[in-house]
């Protein structure tokens, strides 16, 4: 981890200078708003223009989700933001608007499966073509290239296997080509991974992990270029209308406040339980970038100054098997998602074929508990399992 890095965004997300419009308020109020009334037609006309800054109606724009979007700006050092209802409205809306019919995407293999079966619809409602790469080497992405590539697709790392792509050579090649791109950048958050700063056109989120950090909320976020986010805005955002409500953008922000603090402690302890788990005989190999063992830990030290806590791990135990060790255990529990206090565990089946003959995959999202805590949990999980 770089201090200095991560310092100067703790700036960030703790500075504000006094705001006299809100009395000085130390939080920026919740505008629970509709509209945005005016004195006169001349300064409604100005407003109408500029729907997208200035206050009117807030499926365009609200001061408080307004607020947010500046600090997640200035966050992932892009030139704009906007929030979603969730990442799923943020990533539907980016393609939406910037995809037409005849145009070629690059979409790594392992993203995010309901990103995935949106550009399948689009594949087969609107034309627009897909190829999947694995994305490991990035010339696997120049192959891929064609006259109408339009789009490159990234998550980086993966959710579930936690494989990389070299964000820096992509962008490189997208760039020479005219090709667009845009990274899933949830897992590592702009404390960890700053895409745009490698030459990625947008960053997309789902706010509803770490941001938000309390498992309270559902959000999404775009950042990048201005024009871009600015046709995001209105092919997107005015006209999907999956907006993000101000309450929530509350919440967002309040989680914001700590995201440094709390990645700090997430990278620590991810980092003990995947160095435990690695040592342990029934563990075939441990899904994690921080890792030594990670076939792809160079780039990793490259392009990451941290690391984010979900990673996974396999296993020769067959998938029934470590449903019930998952049942043992105390302090993980079973669900979705991750991002927030509370450790999580699911289980996966893999076909017993891969080189390791692992026969599962055990994702872990490790919370705020102390480490130690969730490792004595794992042992004693094991012994019930070999007893
Ligand atoms: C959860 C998730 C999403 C979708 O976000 P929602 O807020 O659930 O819509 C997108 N990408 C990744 C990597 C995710 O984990």
């Amino acid at each position: 981890m770089s201090d200095k890095h991560l310092l100067s965004l703790y700036n960030i997300v703790a500075h504000d200078s006094v705001d006299a419009r809100h009395h000085g308020a130390v939080s920026m109020p919740v505008y629970q708003n509709s509209l945005f009334a005016f004195d006169d037609y001349a300064s409604f006309e100005r407003a109408a223009a500029d729907e997208q800054f200035v206050p009117v109606y807030s499926r365009g724009a609200n001061p408080t989700v307004a607020y947010l979007e500046a600090k997640l700006a200035a966050l992932e050092r892009g030139e704009r933001a906007r929030c979603f209802a969730s990442g799923m409205a943020a990533i539907s809306s980016t393609l939406h608007a910037l995809l037409h019919t005849g145009d070629h995407v690059i979409c790594v293999e392992q993203a995010y499966g309901p990103t995935r079966q949106f550009l399948k619809e689009m594949s087969e409602r609107y034309g627009v073509e897909v190829t999947y790469v694995d994305g490991r080497s990035a010339d696997e992405f120049a192959a891929a290239l064609r006259p109408n590539t339009r789009l490159i697709y990234l998550e980086s790392p993966t959710s579930i296997r936690f494989q990389l792509q070299d964000l820096r050579a992509v962008a490189a090649l997208a760039r020479r080509a005219g090709v667009l791109t845009v990274a899933d950048n949830s897992w590592a958050t702009p404390c960890f991974q700053q895409p745009l700063t490698m030459g990625i056109d947008l960053v997309v989120h789902s706010l509803s992990k770490y941001v938000s950090g309390h498992s309270d909320c559902i959000g999404g976020a775009v950042v990048g270029r201005a024009d871009l986010v600015g046709e995001i805005f209105s092919k997107g955002y005015m006209l999907l209308g999956g907006i993000m409500a101000p309450q929530t953008a509350s919440l967002m922000t309040r989680g914001l406040r700590t995201l440094p603090l709390r990645m700090e402690r997430h990278h620590r302890s991810g980092l003990a339980v995947a160095e435990y788990l690695e040592r342990h005989p029934r563990v075939t190999r441990v899904n994690h970038p921080g890792l030594a063992s990670h076939p792809q830990h160079e780039l990793a030290k490259r392009q990451l100054s941290g690391y984010g806590s979900l990673f996974s791990f396999e296993t020769e135990t067959d998938a029934d098997t470590m449903k019930k060790w998952a049942e043992t255990l105390n302090y993980f529990r079973i669900g979705v998602s991750w991002g927030g206090f509370e450790s999580l565990v699911t289980v996966h089946a893999l076909d017993g074929n891969t080189d390791r003959g692992s026969r599962s995959l055990i994702r872990l999202f490790v919370g705020m508990e102390d480490p130690d805590t969730l490792i004595e949990d794992m042992e004693r999980a094991w012994k019930t399992v070999q007893g």
